[in-house]
């Protein structure tokens, strides 16, 4: 054991001071040893629910992980803030291999992440049964599940883990809800009383918004307009698709590169790797990318063409935002796009066409819904959110409902009888805004009782209202050559007046996403400051070869920002900012924030009250460092940690983290304020022997006497002795 509590890790490794919804429950499993399947959106912090275990129990954990190429990411991001991690992949060589046991067996290594394949070699499951880890934690999970969308057959081996190294736990992670899955993982895995949680899926960081697809690129380009420089994922159908609007955007001046899976390998991990690295603004690709893609800064994620399912759906928008912070979801869809993907299903076996039409009806519902979408999604996962999410277009009042829906869905539906079901949607709304065309007098059109029935209402929106009618299963459109619209049954029972169709009017595309969340998450942020910081961020990550993202979040670069600290008490009060970042970026953060401030005349060392990243994820605001900031004057004034935490109404072993944030900021090197100074005298020598930076072979050297935290009090004065000494 480390004797460290997780809140005090959390904070001095990550900088942040609460823990999202269900992360303290999953800690809890990990550190009682138990199996555990974590249920969680993307975004919704999954991995510290195995790291922060690790890290306590100073043991090491395995992490399963199916992206070879996101390993590198993931360690570095690790290392950066100070924890031991390693990875084993066959990018490494036999010798660094080695050095990766050797440290893992030295116990010098927390988390070690490894794919399921190489997991299973036999050389690793010996090497394993002979240093049994501390745990093993199975990222992506659903992969093992065919019932998924991301089955993958490398993961099925896995489900001989718990035979092979019997009395380790093993937790999974996923943010697939489907109990179908969920249920299947628990059984594949074979977990044993797995403890279950299942996070809330409702982001409301995330702004859901539908359209009818308009010609050319205009709606995506308006999206596009409102992220310069920033990062997005366009999704289309089909790899051709994906050509052509990354071609097309690269022509008006956008930074894109598109991604599928026809392209080689190499060239998919160069397009990956420039859009990690902020190299490219936007990536347009299909369903092949995007798994374990934590980037996470993507303020944006298009569907040029309508999702295969809702469970596709959620996953690829849910990259959006995983910073907690605002982003746009936008889903653009045609009446094509239904049909392209029953082409593409044609070919596959009648269960699984079945499955996949059904799937496609999901997506066409939530294209007509008139209620909220995170509604639908949410209840898709079997959730409930409540009221009006001020994150939808529906409940922004972009998307109005169609008054007189059955009427207008009966002029349609005959007008389409009229032409004896023998005509083409284009044909259909011609006549039914009355139009004379040579073509529609030809047939004698102009006559029809239902010419000019909708004359009123635009082409566009009249297509729209078909289409809307084609997806509702009123109508039909055939496939060949000259497709034509014909009624359905449900139709027939339509134009009797037994089923009333859902209608939406179309709005003005692309409308400006402001809702007030959005303009609060920027409330008091510098602006210009956040964008120096942007740029600065790129030269530094590309100076010591990371992703941006990982050197810091938008969410910690916008907290900068709001707060602009310019002493190292106010920089760790930042959100995101943890003890080793601050002190590898510290002074040029304060450097570059002082003149900035200076030259703008800006206040400095504000402390903010907003949270950093939006709610939605969690159970309230967060404070971020305010928390930490409002304890201090208390310690000054001499409290005892019970009473503050008492009146701060804050768990003890918060408030001693707040201390240690403190002890370090005003660089106290003394702990006798807090500690007996006999004890401070026996920690004291007792570390001179013991100076393995570990705290287990430190409080059983005082027999257990001494607590943990006066330990860690003692340690961190003493640090910050030694660093007096070396200036
Ligand atoms: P997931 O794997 O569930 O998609 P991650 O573990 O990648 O999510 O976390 C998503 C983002 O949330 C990351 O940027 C992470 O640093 C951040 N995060 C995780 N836990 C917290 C927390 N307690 N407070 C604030 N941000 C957090």
């Amino acid at each position: 054991m480390s004797g460290d509590s997780p809140a005090a890790l959390l904070q001095r490794h990550w900088g942040f001071d609460s823990f999202l919804p269900q992360q303290e429950e999953a800690i809890a499993a990990g550190l009682d040893g138990r199996d555990a399947l974590v249920v969680l959106p993307t975004g919704g912090g999954k991995s510290l629910c195995y790291q922060i275990p690790a890290l306590v129990r100073g043991q090491l954990t395995v992490v399963v992980s199916p992206l070879i190429a996101l390993m590198k990411d993931q360690v570095d991001g690790l290392r950066d803030l100070g924890i031991a991690a390693g990875a084993l992949n066959s990018s490494l060589s036999a010798g660094e291999q080695q050095a990766v046991f050797r440290e893992a067996r030295e116990g010098r290594l927390h988390l070690l992440y490894v794919a399921p394949e190489r997991l299973l070699l036999p050389r690793m499951l010996d090497w394993l049964r002979e240093f049994p880890p501390g745990a093993i934690a199975v990222d992506e999970a659903h992969c093992i599940s065919s019932w998924g969308h991301d089955f993958r057959p490398e993961y099925r081996g896995l489900g001989r883990l718990r035979e092979l190294l019997p009395g380790v736990p093993v937790q999974a992670f996923t943010a697939t809800a489907t109990p179908q899955v969920r249920d299947d993982i628990v059984g594949q895995l074979g977990l044993v009383e797995p403890l279950v949680l299942v996070g809330d899926f409702f982001r409301r960081n995330l702004v859901y918004n539908v359209e009818r697809r308009g010609k050319g690129l205009n709606q995506i380009c308006g999206v596009l307009d409102r992220h310069r420089e920033q990062s997005g994922i366009i999704y289309a159908i089909s790899r051709a698709k994906v050509e052509q609007i990354s071609a097309t955007l690269n022509q008006l001046g956008y930074l894109s590169a598109a991604y599928h899976a026809g392209m080689s390998d190499g060239e998919r991990e160069r397009t990956q790797n420039a859009f990690v690295n902020d190299e490219i603004e936007t990536i347009v690709a299909t369903v092949a990318f995007g798994m374990g893609i934590d980037k996470s800064d993507v303020r944006y994620v298009i569907h040029a063409e309508m999702p295969r399912s809702i469970e596709a759906y959620q996953q690829e928008s849910g990259r959006a935002g995983r910073d907690g912070l605002e982003a746009e979801c936008w889903l653009f869809h045609s009446l094509g796009d239904k049909l392209t993907w029953e082409r593409i299903l044609e070919h596959s076996a009648a269960e699984v066409r079945d499955l996949g039409r059904a799937h496609l009806q999901q997506v066409a519902d939530y294209c007509n819904t008139l209620g909220c979408r995170h509604q639908f999604l949410v209840r898709h996962f079997g959730q409930e959110s409540g009221g009006n999410c001020e994150a939808c277009d529906a409940c922004r009042g972009t998307a109005e409902a169609t008054p007189e829906p059955l009427r207008v869905g009966q002029m349609i539906l005959s007008c389409v009888h009229r032409c004896h079901e023998q005509f083409g949607v284009t044909h259909i709304v011609r006549v039914l805004t009355g139009s004379r065309e040579a073509r529609i007098l030809q047939y004698g059109h102009d006559r029809l009782s239902t010419h000019g029935l909708l004359h009123g209402h635009s082409r566009p929106q009249v297509r729209d209202w078909i289409d809307q009618l084609v997806q509702q299963d009123f109508l039909a459109v055939t496939s060949g050559e000259f497709p034509v619209v014909t009624i359905t049954p449900e139709g027939r029972r339509l134009l009797k007046g037994e089923r009333t169709p859902a209608l939406r009017n179309t709005v003005k595309p692309t409308e400006p996403v402001t809702p007030a969340t959005i303009l609060a998450s920027w409330e008091g942020v510098d602006r210009a400051l956040f964008e120096e910081l942007r740029r600065l961020r790129r030269d530094w990550a590309a100076a010591v070869g990371k992703p941006p993202f990982l050197v810091f979040s938008d969410a910690t670069l916008r907290d900068l920002a709001r707060c602009r600290p310019v002493d190292q008490l106010h920089l760790l009060a930042v959100h995101g900012i943890g003890q080793q970042k601050a002190a590898t970026w510290g002074w040029q953060l304060i450097d570059v924030i002082g003149r900035w401030c200076e030259q703008h005349a800006l206040p400095v060392n504000v402390v903010s009250l907003k949270p950093a990243r939006q709610g939605g994820m969690s159970n309230g605001p967060r404070l971020p460092g305010a928390n930490a900031l409002a304890a201090f004057p208390l310690f000054e004034a001499g409290l005892d940690l019970a009473s503050i935490a008492d009146r701060l109404s804050r768990a003890p072993s918060t408030v001693l983290g707040y201390l240690e944030q403190y002890i370090v900021a005003r660089s106290i090197t003394n702990a006798r304020a807090w500690v007996d100074p006999a004890v401070i005298e026996q920690v004291e020598v007792a570390a001179e022997s013991n100076d393995t930076g570990r705290l287990r072979p430190l409080f059983d050297a005082l027999h257990g006497q001494i607590s943990y935290d006066q330990i860690r009090l003692v340690l961190a004065c003493q640090r910050n002795r030694a660093a007096v000494g070396a200036r």
